[in-house]
């Protein structure tokens, strides 16, 4: 697919604004397009019928108002959740198509989106399907929007709004720092989508700088650390990442945005059989957390082809549980949803505790 046009989704207001006023109109236009994208979700130029018709072409001719073309949609047999696979283009010019993907959860009121941020992913974490496949590239913040404006357009035919997202599909968030936060903080604008901050949760896998950039920020995006280890040797045996940044510097960055934005931090991991599912791995985790404001979500790990460990049982993830409960630290066993859709990018982190 060519697509050589630049894409409307890549456009924030003020650079909208100054559009608007570069093609000679006047300035409160920036806004109707706005609100035709992020609320009144159109797809198309033609549908911006508050637009004077060749306003409406001028867009037409100078943007492209879709990347993502859907091409694999997968309902889980419980209807609860759905899978979208997308084909993008590999790069602007290149006729070669990469795939992404973004899944759909329901649970009681909640529609939380989890959503991707690369194609691929260059972190190397061992039992990740995403990791297995390496970097292909970065999406662009438009690519990241589409994502949630696909499914919010589905949803508004039910008369139901997207209340979450979660960026924890393909890659890892803050390898695309930059296109990432300004994906989010378009999908927050009041005058557009308005999802609330609090309604978005980054997970990262531990990029120490960006930990520290996102606190200084000031960011009011959740924040959740992938783990899945209570100590350096085991945590670099399956999460590369843990060589550049171990455990005592990723510990003092989480330390500092607590400190700092009184915000808890969500600590992620995988429950891997006779790995990390062990009692002393759950008190070491206990003794690094003990004072953090901060939450642990344990899921069984979701088997990958490229990776022969295998998923705790249920009396371990308990087990573990109950051990970091004992030591005053909240944790959240959470099931795999979709399962028989594989959704999740291999690995679907949320929602219904059990
Ligand atoms: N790159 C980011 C976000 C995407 S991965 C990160 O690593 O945090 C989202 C979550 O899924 C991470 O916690 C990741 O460790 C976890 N995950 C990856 N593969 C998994 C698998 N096979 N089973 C269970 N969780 C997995
Ligand atoms: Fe990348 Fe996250 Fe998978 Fe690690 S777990 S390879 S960081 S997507």
């Amino acid at each position: 697919m060519l697509n050589e046009k630049p894409f409307i989704y890549d456009v924030d207001l003020p650079a909208l604004e100054e559009l608007v006023k570069s093609w000679g109109e006047p300035d409160y236009r920036a806004r109707q397009i706005w609100r035709g994208l992020y609320q009144q979700l159109h797809v198309s130029p033609d549908q911006f019928t508050d637009l004077p018709v060749t306003l409406r072409e001028r867009l037409a001719n100078h943007y492209s108002f879709s990347h993502l073309q859907s091409e694999i949609v997968l309902d889980s047999s419980d209807g609860e959740t759905r899978k979208t696979l997308f084909r993008i283009p590999a790069a602007v010019q290149s006729g070669q198509n990469l795939a992404i993907e973004a899944v759909l959860m329901r649970y009681e009121q909640r529609r939380t989106l989890c959503i991707s941020t690369q194609a691929g992913c260059a972190m190397g974490c061992v039992f990740c399907a995403t990791g297995q496949m390496g970097f292909q590239r970065n999406l662009t913040s438009g690519e990241i929007v589409e994502q949630v404006l696909f499914y919010a357009r589905q949803l508004a035919t039910l008369g139901e709004r997207v209340t979450n997202v979660v960026v924890m599909g393909m890659g890892e968030p803050f390898h695309n720092y930059t296109a990432t936060l300004s994906a989010l903080d378009r999908l927050n604008h009041p005058d557009g989508f308005n999802l609330g901050a609090r309604r978005f949760t980054i997970s990262t896998v531990g990029l120490v700088p960006l930990i520290r950039r996102f606190t200084n920020e000031r960011r009011q995006f959740n924040l959740a650390v992938s783990l899945h280890a209570a100590d350096d040797e085991l945590r670099s045996s399956m999460l590369p990442i843990n060589r550049k940044y171990p455990l005592d510097v990723l510990f003092e960055a989480c330390r500092d945005y607590v400190g700092k934005t009184h915000r808890r931090i969500t600590f992620e991991w995988a429950l891997i059989r006779d790995k990390n599912d062990t009692p002393e791995q759950a008190r070491r985790l206990g003794e690094r957390l003990r004072g953090l404001l901060c939450h642990v979500n344990v899921i069984p790990l979701n088997p990958t082809r490229g990776y022969a460990g295998q998923a705790t049982t249920r009396e371990r993830a308990v087990a573990f549980q109950k051990e970091l409960e004992g030591m005053g630290i909240p944790c959240t066993i959470r099931i795999r949803r979709g399962i028989d859709i594989q959704a999740g990018c291999g690995q679907l982190a949320v929602e219904r505790a059990t």
